[in-house]
């Protein structure tokens, strides 16, 4: 299995193979960039058909981490771990103080949080062991509640946030009254973002492959149920993909009736060509790692005093460095996404400890 030469590699820092015999832990630390700072990312558990499927897989998200960091704005590098195994089957507590104690090696340079396969009671095991943990904290919501972990609610505002910029960017339009919105997938993230949109006097179409979740966000938001298939060909004005990732496909890139796409799911693009279908059919993309930054917003800031207005605000930038992706890419006449990789590079690349040494 190749390492620096792997197609996934791109300029790694470190890449740390853990185990723990007694626990059985087989896990991959990636860390990709600290040049804006310690590199954070979640601790993903996945029954991995292989140790190279695996590798793969924490190295792209990592690199993607660091990527969403700088242009989040964040003092914080990219990093990811990956736990091979079926998380209903093989996690145990034993398995994920390992992990803990894996991460305390690091000594602070990778910050672990919860991903696909994890939880917070896991990240809660991995904190007695080492202090390097987030998404763990208690923290007051805007209504006056408490919420542990959970970044849904900060994720749902950016991505609204983000929303608000591509169609004052595309439609000219100042508010979302009467903006047609299909939202693919209303779970943690899609249903808080529906009531957002819905309270904001845009009209609504949803789709949920979990038919009496998309009812149920239906009758909230007084929104029209479509089908799966349906969702994409809708004459609206943005399509917010908010399940899963590769939707924007060669099958349903020429589908779309949507003159904006912008949503929560990571790695919406099933391939980075995909972008430029999108820029040749005139539809504005806001790129996903922009837009769904809201979670590590959220947790990140969990390291400082914690305070939802701070979040709130952090969070509200998104749209700010939307629109200057947009303009950036009209008047370069490149796609969103690339113009995005480009100034994410420039944060990153030009962090301060690297200009000294320059
Ligand atoms: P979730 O699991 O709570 O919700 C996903 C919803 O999509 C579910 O209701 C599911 O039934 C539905 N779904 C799955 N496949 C579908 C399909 N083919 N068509 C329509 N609906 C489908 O997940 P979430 O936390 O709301 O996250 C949604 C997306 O946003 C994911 O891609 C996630 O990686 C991304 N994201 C989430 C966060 C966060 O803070 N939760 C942060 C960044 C990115």
């Amino acid at each position: 299995m190749d390492v620096f030469s792997h197609r996934e590699f791109d300029g790694h820092e470190q890449i740390v193979f853990c185990h723990d015999a007694a626990s059985g832990l087989r896990a991959i630390i990636a860390i990709h960039n600290t040049a804006l700072g310690p590199a954070l990312g979640g601790v993903r558990m996945w029954p991995y058909a292989s140790e190279g499927e695996a590798l793969a897989d924490v190295l792209r998200l990592s690199r993607g981490m660091t990527y969403k960091s700088a242009l989040a704005g964040l003092d914080l590098g990219g990093g990811k771990s990956v736990i091979i195994g079926d998380p209903a089957r093989h996690k145990t507590r034993e398995l994920m103080v390992a992990m803990g104690v894996a991460v305390n090696r690091l000594g602070g340079r990778y910050i672990a949080a919860e991903d696909s396969g994890t939880t917070v009671e896991d990240l809660k095991a991995m904190h007695g062991v080492t202090p390097h943990v987030v998404g763990i904290a208690d923290k007051p919501t805007a209504q006056g509640g408490i919420r542990t972990g959970d970044p849904s609610p900060a994720t749902a505002y950016g991505v609204y946030v983000g929303i608000v910029a591509a169609v004052a960017h595309r439609l000219g339009r100042s508010d979302l009254k009467g903006v047609r919105v299909a939202v693919q997938g209303v779970g943690s993230v899609g249903f808080k973002l529906a009531k957002r949109l819905a309270a904001q006097g845009a009209k609504l179409w949803v789709t949920d492959l979990d038919e009496d979740r998309a009812r149920l966000v239906c009758d909230e938001v007084n929104a029209e149920r479509v089908t799966l298939d349906e969702v994409f060909a809708l004459d609206v004005d943005v399509f917010a993909p908010c399940a899963m990732g590769a939707v924007i496909n060669d099958t349903t890139v020429g589908q779309l009736g949507a003159s904006v796409v912008a949503g929560a799911a990571n790695n919406q693009l099933a391939e980075a060509r995909h972008a430029d279908a999108l820029a040749q059919r005139g539809i504005l993309y806001a790129p996903d790692y922009v837009i769904n930054a809201g979670g590590v917003i959220d947790v990140a800031l969990e390291r400082e005093s914690f305070d939802v207005d701070a979040v709130n605000q952090r969070v509200e930038r998104i749209g700010a460095t939307l629109t200057e992706i947009f303009e950036r890419a009209e008047r370069d006449g490149r796609n969103t996404s690339e113009v995005a990789d480009q100034l994410a590079r420039e944060r990153f690349q030009c962090a301060p400890h690297l200009r000294k040494s320059a």
